[in-house]
């Protein structure tokens, strides 16, 4: 076998990170889907992935649940709150079956936002590895650091949603006529990007 075609194993964070991608696809709220495995020692721990308290109606069957925050700098952004977060929902499913996640490494789609970062340095975890970044993390990676906690973004790149912001929030127009293109001609204006 040369050297060209030698098979490359995924390295212990990347196989996580896949496995984070097939996690979150079971989310609930389609503003990133985001997933979670908390690992120790090469091993997986538990997993969590977006979406409503359990029992409770889903983002996806009701609409989000959109809240304005006005930042200390005077910015506001906009998000869905419906939802508990993959990483929170990670550790809620560690203690309910009564696992420590002392030490161990969680991965997440995107770097965490400041209620996560808090129960993540609490649960006892000390690495965080995260596919992208995200606009609300600039006091996570403060924390992560003041606290010890050290944190990986694979690729850096932050991670954007539609209705970022308020000025971003615009009511959706009448459809227009249906468009047909030669590339896609089963593409009609009913399919409205969220
Ligand atoms: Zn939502
Ligand atoms: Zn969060």
């Amino acid at each position: 076998m040369s050297e060209q075609t030698k098979y490359k194993r995924p390295s212990w964070d990347e196989y996580f990170m896949k496995i984070v991608e097939m996690v979150g696809a079971r989310g609930t709220c389609d503003r990133g889907r985001a997933g979670c495995v908390i690992t120790r020692d090469k091993r997986i721990l538990t997993t969590g992935y977006v979406g409503s308290p359990i029992g409770i109606a889903h983002c996806d069957e009701v609409g989000h649940e959109m809240h304005t925050v006005t930042h200390a700098d005077g910015h506001q952004s906009r998000h869905c709150i419906r939802t508990t977060h993959a990483e929170q929902n990670a550790i809620c499913q560690a203690a309910r079956v009564g696992i420590s996640l002392e030490g161990a490494t969680l991965y997440a789609k995107m770097a965490p936002c400041y209620t996560c970062a808090k129960m993540i340095i609490n649960a006892g975890i000390l690495r965080v590895v995260c596919e992208k970044d995200y606009h609300g993390a600039a006091r996570s990676k403060e924390i992560f650091a003041e606290a010890g906690v050290q944190m990986k973004i694979l690729n850096p790149v932050v991670e954007t949603y539609a209705d970022m912001s308020p000025g971003d929030f615009q009511p959706q127009p009448p459809a227009e006529p249906a468009k047909q293109t030669e590339a896609n001609p089963n593409i009609s204006s009913q399919e409205i990007p969220l």
